[in-house]
């Protein structure tokens, strides 16, 4: 898959964080290509470390229907910056995609709503569609927050773009207090999240908001994800820790 083709909905993505070197990388892809068969009605990507990149890529080179991406860029294209990597090299690398945002660059990095903006803008600058990631933490969504926070974190990240820009992104609605606890969203809590995303995508972009993938992500398993994958505007899902067994990742895949 590359960045001119479009997703197909579902989208079930896989992010695996700081975990699986080349070698484990291929191993896994390997067996994941053996068992889950190429499907025209949904897309799957994977966000490998960058160190697995050309080897996600290459492992995934037939399959139309698998996308790769890389898990945070830099806004600026290349330079002095010790340890990062810039979109433009993802994308000669054979990234298509890459997340944004994710709530452990947010919060364990100190990424600001305004990093996450240069980010998206540099993405999209290079041809890489972003997949920009919003959330509430435990506390805000306790003082009745949550809403907000979702609604600042996504009009920060799109601030100045076109409409023809935004409709051509990913969001994925992960709120924190759900991501890597084993406690999850239940399917009415992510359709609220996500109907509240999609009624601002509406003010801005009108009828194209349809068309925005919104992910929903935070302790997805294989025995969650059919229920999640049904609620109204859940269009796909992104995955951590289930991710990381091609076996229970072909079972949400498939779901
Ligand atoms: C994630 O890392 O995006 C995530 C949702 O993690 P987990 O599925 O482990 O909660």
């Amino acid at each position: 898959m590359n960045e001119l083709q479009r997703v197909r909905v579902p989208v079930i993505a896989g992010n695996w964080k700081m975990h699986k070197a080349p070698d484990e990388a291929e191993a896994y892809l390997r067996r994941f290509t053996a068992i889950v068969p190429r499907r025209d009605d949904r897309s799957i990507l994977f966000f490998p470390p960058a160190v697995s990149l050309t080897t996600a890529v290459a492992a995934t080179a037939d399959r139309p229907d698998i996308g790769i991406g890389v898990q945070n860029i830099y806004w600026e294209p290349a330079g002095a910056f010790t340890g990062e990597i810039s979109a433009p090299m993802a994308k000669r690398a054979g990234a298509a995609f890459t997340l944004i945002g994710h709530s452990e660059r947010r919060h364990v990095f100190g990424e600001t709503d305004e990093d996450v903006r240069r980010k998206v803008l540099a993405a999209l600058d290079s041809g890489l569609v972003p997949v920009l990631c919003v959330g509430e933490k435990i506390e805000e969504r306790r003082a009745g927050q949550a809403d907000d926070v979702i609604i600042r974190q996504l009009q920060a990240a799109v601030e100045g773009l076109d409409a023809a820009r935004i409709s051509t992104i990913l969001i994925a609605y992960e709120p924190v207090w759900a991501i890597g606890t084993g406690e999850t969203a239940t399917p009415d809590d992510a359709a609220a999240a996500h109907g509240v995303l999609r009624r601002l995508l509406r003010e801005r972009i009108g009828d194209a908001a349809d068309g925005v993938p919104i992910l929903y992500g935070g302790s997805v398993k294989p025995g969650n994800a059919a229920s999640l994958l049904a609620a109204s505007d859940v269009d796909g899902l992104l995955v951590g820790g289930a991710s990381l067994d091609p076996d229970d990742f072909a079972a949400i895949a498939g779901a």
